[in-house]
């Protein structure tokens, strides 16, 4: 069986079977990654897999899974962020109003 030498934060470089990497290839080649759990400190790490390391893991018998990034996740947001006090707004006007759907419609209508 193939060893994979790893390196983790905590314990430095590490070795793994391909039993022990999950390589996760996402439709956007940035968003790739492997993880393991360190065999010393039993923390999982993470680290991203750009295409060289995806043909090496998978060289060495790792089974690589295909995920799909959310399109949300690609979406661009304007506008100032949320505060804790919209949060609060929100969650009062949820106990008092029957009609949700009337009172968002009041809020984002052009005046
Ligand atoms: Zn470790």
């Amino acid at each position: 069986m193939t060893t994979i030498k790893a390196s983790c934060p905590t314990c430095g470089e590490v070795e793994l079977t391909s039993e022990d990497v999950t390589l996760m290839v996402c439709s956007h080649a940035s968003q790739s990654y492997y993880t393991f759990d360190c065999p010393k400190c039993a923390d999982e790490v993470r680290k991203p897999a750009d295409d060289h390391v995806v043909s090496l893991l998978m060289s060495g018998g790792v089974r690589a899974e295909v995920w799909e990034l959310p399109a949300e996740a690609l979406e661009t947001h304007a506008g100032p962020a949320l505060t804790y006090d919209d949060l609060l707004d929100f969650a009062l006007q949820l106990n008092s109003a029957d009609d949700l759907a009337a009172v968002a419609a009041q809020v984002t209508a052009p005046h």
